[in-house]
């Protein structure tokens, strides 16, 4: 693994992701989609950063990539000095669950699990004991404010204790970044505002990414990185 030290969570430089023969925005089927130009950007550790631009405007798509779900057709991300490029599949699906959480706007909880099982999930992955598991999904959902809902499982919790429950997961394997998918877009604003607290909170000591459309939001961020296009405006 070419592992360099660096203290910069994420540097994202000159990222480009096309698609090939899929249908463009004007519904032309063959053409090549550039989802993404281009894109540079850096986020430090502790802070906050939002990302932002109309709907088809590569948000997903930067996300994705930064995350180590996708591979850029050009351009090269870096956590923590880490270039994800240079691992094999096998290496980059490991980095993946110990150095990034993910939140998504539709929470991804899974139904039959309560919210300590969900949580407990990617610490199956890390191969805790299930005694190990317990205890620190315990602490987890604790410290996002659900100590009295453990055993609860998602279709009895509101939208924003599944969120919690989704942030709590996120951190199970303390990863340095955290990427979120329009973590407020299906809760009230007072919940939202709540979630908001929780991923500010959490980022004392990593990186957080938060791509959305609402300027409450992006209000919260330390910087936002707009979008427009695949490019970057600001
Ligand atoms: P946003 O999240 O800002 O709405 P996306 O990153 O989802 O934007 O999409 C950016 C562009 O890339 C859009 O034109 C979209 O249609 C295109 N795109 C995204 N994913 C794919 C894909 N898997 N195949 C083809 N085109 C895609």
């Amino acid at each position: 693994m070419a592992t360099q030290h660096s203290s910069t969570p994420v540097v994202c430089s000159d990222v480009t992701r096309q698609y090939a023969g899929s249908t463009d925005r004007l519904g032309t089927s063959g053409t090549t989609v550039t989802a993404l130009d281009s894109v540079s950007c850096e986020i430090a550790q502790g802070s906050v950063v939002g990302v932002a631009g109309p709907s088809g405007s590569g948000k997903s798509t930067l996300l994705h990539l930064l995350a180590g779900l996708d591979t850029p057709t050009a351009g090269e991300i870096q956590i923590y000095g880490t270039a994800l490029d240079e691992l094999s599949s096998r290496e980059q699906t490991a980095f993946r669950r110990s150095h990034i959480g993910m939140v998504f706007q539709r929470f991804h909880l899974l139904p039959a699990l309560t919210a300590v099982e969900n949580v407990a999930v990617p610490l199956v992955q890390a191969g805790m004991s299930r005694s190990e598991r317990r205890s620190r999904a315990t602490k987890l959902l604790d410290a996002v404010g659900l100590g009295a809902r453990h055993d609860h499982r998602p279709g009895s919790l509101s939208g924003g204790e599944q969120q919690r429950v989704a942030i709590a997961r996120a951190l199970a394997a303390d990863p340095a970044v955290v990427i979120a998918d329009e973590p407020t877009g299906e809760l009230d604003h007072e919940t939202g505002e709540q979630v908001l607290d929780l991923l500010t909170d959490i980022a004392a000591d990593r990186a957080v990414v938060i791509a959305s459309h609402d300027e409450y939001t992006l209000s919260r961020t330390d910087r936002v990185i707009k979008l427009r296009d695949g490019r970057r405006k600001s």
